[in-house]
């Protein structure tokens, strides 16, 4: 296959490019470097065509494509509070401009959606059959509601013009390469370094509050099996049924760097979602199991930081 991957240089989007590559399929890159880093694909820069381009402008991509997959958006908390425009024009603009692309060129459409579709669910595991509310003005919304919206898009044209699509609602997704610090602030990056520089794990609010943390290699084996096996036009949870909690992952990233940081507690930020635990019986009866338990995966990050 020839497959267009957007945002292809960022966290998820380099390790799919990878996994894409190694299964034999061309890859064209299209990536605006806003949280992308072209060192993400150092591994196969050799391999895959990239282009710096922004979905949400015209795009001019030559040639047949026969899959396109949308992962560019900045994803991350701090990241919604600083870019709050780009990320509502990423989801909404952006998926539109991909599904015209993908019915012109008879494409499919596979769409990186998320949990936070489920805001606070009152169902856990929460199945994709869930309706949550949103609320469409909080700082959360540019991110969320743009998520939303872009999955309605999809629904639009496969309605309207026979898209052929996947929707995939991705749950904490981490490992190598994803961002945190103070810029990007998801949570296993910050502790770990908290943690390796023998700082103080910044937990916020109880730290009761759990995620589905899946670790990258169970992500990209999820989305290369829908790509593979999914059936058009559905929306599939992909996140690990196990839910861990914030103080839990803070105890067990102390355990796994051996480092002596206390734990220090500070204000829950806005809508932080209470839990997220996945029901992904859907992609698990394509023959999707998680691999890599939390302890293994936070092993997996210290190699990499080290
Ligand atoms: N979190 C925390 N300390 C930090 C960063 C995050 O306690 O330094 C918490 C955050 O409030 C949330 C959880 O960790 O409850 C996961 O945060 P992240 O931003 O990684 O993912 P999301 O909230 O988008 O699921």
């Amino acid at each position: 296959m020839r497959v267009l991957l957007a945002g292809g240089a960022g966290f998820l989007g380099s390790h799919l490019a990878e996994a894409l590559v190694a299964n034999g399929d061309k890859v064209v890159i299209i990536d605006n470097l806003s949280s992308g880093l072209l060192s993400n694909l150092n591994a196969i820069e050799e391999k895959i065509e990239f282009m710096k381009g922004d979905i949400t402008k015209e795009l001019n991509v030559k040639g047949s494509i026969d899959l396109i997959v949308n992962m560019a958006s900045r994803a991350a908390r701090k990241e919604w509070e600083t870019y709050p425009v780009e990320i509502a024009l990423a989801n909404s603009v952006g998926t539109d401009n991909l599904a015209r692309l993908a019915i012109s060129k008879k494409a499919r459409l596979i769409y990186a959606s998320t949990s936070e579709l489920y805001a606070n669910p009152e169902v856990v595991p929460t199945p994709e059959t869930y309706i949550a509310r949103l609320d469409h003005i909080s700082s959360r919304a540019p991110y969320d509601e743009s998520k939303k919206f872009g999955e309605t898009l999809i629904k639009a044209y496969e309605a309207q013009y026979g898209l052929r699509n996947i929707i995939i609602r991705l749950f904490n997704a981490y490992g190598p390469r994803m961002r945190g610090g103070d810029m990007y602030g998801r949570v296993i990056d910050r502790f770990m370094k908290q943690a390796l520089a023998e700082e103080p794990l910044t937990v916020y609010g109880t730290g009761k509050q759990t995620r589905s943390f899946t670790y990258v290699s169970d992500t990209i084996a999820g989305i290369m099996l829908l790509i593979k096996s999914g059936k058009n036009g559905e929306i599939y949870n992909l996140g690990s049924s196990v839910e861990t909690s914030v103080i839990d992952l803070a105890k067990l990233v102390i355990e796994a760097t051996g480092s002596k940081s206390k734990i220090e507690y500070g204000p829950l930020p806005p809508g932080d979602p209470q839990r997220r635990g996945a029901d992904s019986s859907k992609i698990s009866a394509l023959g999707w199991t998680p691999k890599v338990p939390i302890k293994q995966g936070l092993r997996q990050m210290l190699k990499f930081y080290k």
